[in-house]
């Protein structure tokens, strides 16, 4: 098995909620995204990922983001296909998303010091 880029899927990353600790320093990241348009009936059903560039640990789940909250855009600047590529696979977003933490370019207002 290869390791060291490779993403493990974990109940919980850092066995934050109990079990086993890992002993990592690094910091968990989190992103809720709406894999449906607005008109669909399934709009409110989102994907969160939590992760931790440092282990590559990651949890994902399915969460409830009620209508009317905004939820950050990170695919904004894609091209629609892209956009479409990343949200048919929770690893190709995470890449992506771990790709713009790396960068500094997200969280906003991140990578000050
Ligand atoms: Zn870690």
């Amino acid at each position: 098995m290869g390791h060291g880029w490779v993403w493990s899927k974990v109940g919980a990353v850092h066995g934050a909620r109990g079990g086993d600790a890992v002993a990592c320093a690094g910091g968990i990241h989190s992103h809720r995204y709406r894999l449906h348009p607005p008109a669909d009936s399934s709009y409110e059903r989102c994907v969160g990922l939590t992760w931790c560039s440092n282990c590559r640990e990651y949890a994902g789940a399915m969460v409830f983001v009620p209508r009317d909250e905004h939820l950050p855009d990170l695919l904004a600047e894609l091209p629609a296909a892209e956009r479409e590529r990343l949200a048919r696979s929770e690893l190709t977003m995470l890449d992506h998303l771990d790709r713009l933490v790396r960068r500094g370019l997200w969280p906003a207002g991140r990578g000050q010091a």
